[in-house]
């Protein structure tokens, strides 16, 4: 369980998590309060992935964030011989988008109120498909062949692109055997016609299909270059809703960066929720709709949506040249999104940073969490360390003096002793009796007597080395167990401890006190089996030493050792 700053910095990382979710998609927040605003879009035909940004813009809930419900309408021959018109539909108000080709500036032109919103394919799917069998592979080699392509004369429709190729080539309008396009290759297998016009992007894979060699002529063979499909509106929809054709904008555009990063998905929604498709449209050739429709837009080299007005120019210049319109008039055509503002730049770039700030948030978080609990653990650790080290000391220590007790000093002299033996180190032992305590006792109290031993403690300490174990052996006597220590060098450090207390005082609230210590000394013999045979000897010494007279050291030894001078 985390512990309670642990359970703080997780519910912070939680509510700054939210805040950020609720910052970061302030679109559906606001969009969901009004309701969204039906709006309709007329395709050019039937469902394919021709058109697939729209669909995705729907089921990915962009038009939704947008405000907008979208309803999606099929192009496409819905009445025999009478193909469905978008600039129809948008301009009498059915539809309030539509998608066109570059036929819009010719209508735009002879003053329809239609503008560009989005230019979505940079260059036209639109080809004319014969079969190699027929034996042509040119527009001039027509001849008396039947034909069926949108020319003036056979459609209510006027595809401005089929007419400016026609022209291109010369060709003799008057002269051709053309009939309305029935967009059934059948009648191109069966040979009723050897000219249809088709897509770049189904058309020739459906001819291969079918097992037929396809020959596909196109306009920019003969020098057209147009646009393809295209996002319109009327423009009174702009003057009225600005915001609704921006947004609609934007959100199609989405779309179809989504489509193009889902194509498999995409392919999938059609199939599922796109029934009316025309022909033998199945999962393969959305497949390879899509890749052909990828070509025509270039999305990764061209901005989706982009117009370029001097290429409108240049398409209204021909259009002008060939006839088809007296002037061409791009006052008003295009559609100028709004520079972004700084709150949309802002938004964007919340909505890329978000999902780095989440993650940063979130491990950081982690780390927050781990690194204080670790510091809380190491603190821990190091507080019962120090607990246990003191337990330990306590337990090793004299309660009164501070000296180590006598377990401390059994536990040490086994073990020097121990090393001793097995390194052949000398290990010496002083004893030492505090002369005539009682009389201090008697004299000024317990008290003054608990605070003599104190200072005995303290002073022989500072006669000490850092290897010396000093231990309380009982009442008023102490041991020193020396490591490493001869009986020569132990002989200078007793001497050393007898002096320094000598010559020391006691304050005490009963005045100085000045006190002499008798004190014993041995080394450890090869012989010895045990330790407390140093003792004993020791032990021996000290009662020389009280028994000549106190205040002196005493050495249990086989040989002489220098004599110290002084009153001994
Ligand atoms: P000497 O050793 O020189 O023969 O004489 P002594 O008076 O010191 O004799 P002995 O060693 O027999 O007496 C020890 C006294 O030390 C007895 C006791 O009252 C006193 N003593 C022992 N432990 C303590 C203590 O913790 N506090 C105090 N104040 N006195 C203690
Ligand atoms: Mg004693
Ligand atoms: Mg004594």
């Amino acid at each position: 369980m985390p512990n309670r700053s642990g359970r703080c910095l997780l519910t912070v990382c939680a509510t700054l998590l939210l805040a950020l979710g609720l910052l970061a998609s302030p679109r559906p927040i606001l969009a969901n309060q009004a309701p969204l605003t039906p709006v309709s879009l007329q395709l050019l035909w039937y469902h394919q992935f021709q058109f697939a940004g729209y669909y995705a813009a729907k089921a990915q809930g962009y038009f939704q964030e947008a405000g907008l419900d979208v309803e999606i309408r099929d192009g496409g021959y819905h009445t025999p011989g009478r193909a469905v018109d978008p600039v129809r539909e948008v301009v009498a108000r059915r539809a309030d988008f539509g998608v066109s080709r570059s036929d819009l500036l010719m209508h735009h032109s002879r003053g329809e109120p239609v503008m560009v919103v989005a230019n979505i394919m940079q260059r036209s799917p639109l080809v004319f498909l014969t079969l190699e069998r027929f034996g042509f592979s040119r527009l001039e080699e027509i001849g008396h062949r039947p034909i069926s392509v949108t020319l003036p004369g056979v459609d209510e429709r006027i595809s401005a692109e089929t007419l400016a190729t026609f022209l291109a080539a010369g060709a003799d309008l008057e002269a051709l055997e053309n009939s309305a396009p029935s967009w059934n290759l059948q009648d191109l297998y069966a040979g009723r016609t050897q000219l249809v016009p088709a897509y770049s992007t189904d058309g020739p894979y459906s001819v291969r299909r079918q097992g037929e060699e396809p020959v596909i002529i196109r306009p920019a063979d003969y020098g057209i270059d147009f646009y393809g499909d295209l996002l319109f509106t009327r423009q009174s929809m702009l003057e009225q809703h600005p915001e609704r054709v921006a947004a609609f904008r934007e959100a199609a555009i989405r779309g179809w960066v989504y489509a193009f990063e889902n194509i498999e998905e995409t392919v999938d929604l059609i199939l599922d929720v796109y029934p009316r498709r025309h022909g033998d449209i199945d999962r393969d050739l959305l497949l390879h709709e899509a890749e052909e429709v990828r070509e025509l837009m270039q999305p990764a080299l061209i901005e989706i949506g982009y117009s370029n007005p001097q290429r409108w120019q240049s398409i209204g210049t021909l259009y002008q040249a060939m006839g088809i319109i007296d002037d061409y008039d791009l006052d008003g055509f295009l559609f100028q999104p709004a520079p972004p503002t700084i709150l949309t730049l802002l938004l964007t770039l919340w909505r890329w940073l978000l999902p780095i700030i989440s993650v940063v948030t979130v491990v950081a978080g982690l780390a927050g969490y781990l690194f204080i609990t670790n510091r809380r653990l190491k603190e821990e650790v190091q507080r019962r360390r120090e607990a246990e080290a003191a337990l330990q000391q306590l337990a090793d220590q004299d309660g009164l003096t501070g000296a180590g007790n006598r377990r401390l000093f059994e536990q040490q002299l086994h073990q020097e002793f121990q090393r001793s033996r097995r390194a052949g180190h000398a290990l010496t032992v002083i004893l030492m009796d505090v002369d005539n305590f009682k009389q201090v006792n008697d004299e000024f109290g317990h008290l003054v007597g608990d605070q003599v031993l104190k200072e005995i403690v303290r002073v022989t300490r500072s006669g000490l080395r850092a290897q010396d174990h000093l231990a309380r052996y009982g009442g008023e006597e102490f041991v020193v167990v020396l490591p490493e220590t001869s009986l020569e060098e132990a002989n200078l450090v007793a001497q050393r401890i007898l002096e320094l207390n000598r010559a020391h005082s006691v304050q005490t609230k009963a005045g100085l006190i000045r006190y002499t210590l008798s004190l014993g000394l041995s080394e450890l013999r090869v012989s010895d089996r045990d330790p407390w045979q140093i003792i004993k000897r020791a032990d021996e010494s000290l009662y020389h030493a009280k028994h000549q007279g106190r205040d002196r050291l005493c050495v249990n030894t086989t040989h002489t050792l220098p004599q110290p001078e002084g009153p001994i």
